[in-house]
């Protein structure tokens, strides 16, 4: 059994930013000033919460970053895989899930409108993913 890890609540937003972002723009980097702007933390705190999620390596520090153009754009910090596992594991194995979905009591999938007729929340990796489909 693996040991579990415990993150305070401002550790675990810095990660869901993180998390966030990469689902929005693919592997991006952050840095201290990114988070900043994408949370209602101090400075300190982000350094703080940084350090430990480094610590732990669910996010690991990256130096000499390439734009697209192949300049260096600085540096930052990067979710690791063990991070996006922690954020969004799938339900059968804990590896890192691909896709999430609600489901209502027919077996439909329901985009979350009408919150009353949602019964089920999916959280899968490819591998479950492709099983649950062809059940
Ligand atoms: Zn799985």
């Amino acid at each position: 059994m693996k040991e579990e890890i415990k993150l305070s609540l401002n550790e675990k937003t810095i990660l869901e930013v993180f998390m966030k972002e990469t689902d929005t723009w693919g592997e991006v980097c952050l840095n201290v000033k990114n988070l900043l702007n994408n949370t209602q933390l101090e400075e300190k705190e982000i350094r703080e919460c940084c350090r430990k999620l480094t610590q732990l390596k669910l996010i690991e520090y990256m130096r000499g970053l390439m734009d697209d153009d192949g300049k260096v754009a600085g540096a930052g910090y990067c979710i690791t895989r063990d991070g996006k596992k922690y954020i969004f594991p799938c339900q059968k194995c804990g590896e890192e899930a691909h896709y999430s979905w609600h489901e209502n009591k027919k077996g439909e999938w329901v985009s979350g409108v009408f919150p009353e007729e949602i019964d089920k929340y999916f959280q899968l990796c490819e591998e479950h993913y492709q099983e649950n489909k062809n059940k």
